[in-house]
């Protein structure tokens, strides 16, 4: 790898390649695979880990919205694509690209089934999303027998997969609740399965969903977080590799005398004469104005440099005054080495958020290493 002149993200699709493999470890040998890479990959690139992934062998794909599942079908992934929220007016594309949409109400099964039927399908592919705890999407256990009669007549679609989604898988504190919602999500299943006299896969697990309830696996499992290298079971972080390594550069040093403020407002005033450098990236970048001010910090020849200061939009500073560094040389944000949680922590984020705020101006520069 040249050494860096730029803000860069690193994609290391080794890492991606062994953190599957990992994941595929934990799995029964009939349960399929789902890549979650909804929101760029979490951050990466959707087209570079999804075509990566299908060379691995994945059996699904899922994505937030249908423009992400569209940008996947005009890259040429041809592997089949979850799309788990889907808005209604955007039906008629998803089924034009041969997308599967999760149906989570009676109002988005009615008005699939019916935009399904004026297209003229059959036995469509979609999957049934049920609501046994998180509260955000999904039917009502209740609702089961409204989907039976509208199911009952409709020719259009056909049930590929009932699933739904655990509230706290990582958190062994909530084990009980989520052994409810595996209990309920299993009788709903059964249920509606035994009413339609079908057999559609079942899923439920997240990445944590997975490695603390294997046994609620089921017939496919959803993996997201997993596959980017983090686990949040800290005693499982040793089998994952974060994929994506945030690199800069020092664009300038300065040499600050005792009282001089550093950047807007004035946040920062020196007690003491320090060394600071600027860097370009700010929170335009996904760098939050929240970590100014002493709350985070980089790396710079893999010692701790504090971010000082507001966070601008296209730079910020760091106090350096104790490391040996010159203009040009590089600067770790956060990678492999050097846990996106130092970052996420201290502002009481989570590695989902910056993985995924990091803005599409920052170039994506794919390794195998
Ligand atoms: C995002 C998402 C996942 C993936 O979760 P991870 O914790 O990243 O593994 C799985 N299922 C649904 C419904 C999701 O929205």
């Amino acid at each position: 790898m040249p050494k860096t002149t730029e803000t860069i993200l690193e994609i290391n699709l080794t890492a991606l390649g062994n953190n599957y493999r990992y994941l595929k470890s934990k799995l029964n040998d009939d349960t399929k695979f789902l890549g979650v890479v909804k929101a760029f990959a979490y951050g990466s690139d959707a087209i570079v880990i999804a075509k990566e992934l299908e060379l691995l062998g994945v059996d699904y794909f899922a994505v937030a919205y249908v423009s992400e599942g569209v940008n996947l079908r005009n890259a040429g992934i041809k592997t089949p694509i979850l799309v788990l929220h889907p808005q209604l007016e955007n039906f008629e594309i998803l089924i034009d690209r041969c997308l599967e949409p999760s149906l989570y109400s009676g109002r988005a099964l009615n008005h699939f089934i019916k935009i399904a039927a004026e297209k003229n399908q059959s036995n469509y592919p979609v999957h049934l999303k049920f609501n046994t705890g998180l509260n955000r999407l999904g039917f009502h256990e209740g609702e089961v027998d409204e989907i039976v009669s509208l199911l009952k007549t409709a020719t259009s679609i056909k049930i590929t997969s009932l699933f739904s989604h655990l509230a706290a898988s990582e958190d062994l504190d909530e084990k009980s609740f989520s052994e409810a919602q595996i209990k309920l999500f299993t009788s709903i299943s059964k249920n509606l399965s035994t009413k339609l006299d079908l057999h559609p896969k079942l899923h439920m697990c997240n990445t944590s969903g997975l490695l603390n309830f294997p046994q609620a696996q089921f017939d496919m499992v959803r993996c997201g977080i997993g596959l980017y290298g983090f686990s949040n079971i800290i005693e499982e972080q040793r089998n994952f590799t974060p994929i994506a390594t945030l690199k800069t550069v020092i664009s300038q040093i300065h040499h600050i005398h005792s009282g001089e403020s550093i950047g807007y407002n004035r946040s920062f005033k020196s007690t003491s004469a320090i060394v600071t450098a600027t860097l370009p990236i700010g929170h335009a970048d996904g760098i939050s104005r929240s970590y100014g001010n002493g709350k985070g910090w980089v790396w710079v020849h893999g010692k701790k440099a504090p971010i000082i200061g507001n966070v601008c939009m296209d730079m910020l500073m760091i106090e350096i005054t104790t490391i040996d560094c010159k203009e040009g040389d590089e600067v770790i944000v956060f990678g492999a080495e050097n846990s996106i949680e130092n970052l996420t922590d201290s502002i009481n984020s989570i590695s989902y958020e910056l993985l995924t705020a990091i803005s599409q101006r920052v170039k994506r520069v794919v390794t195998r290493k």
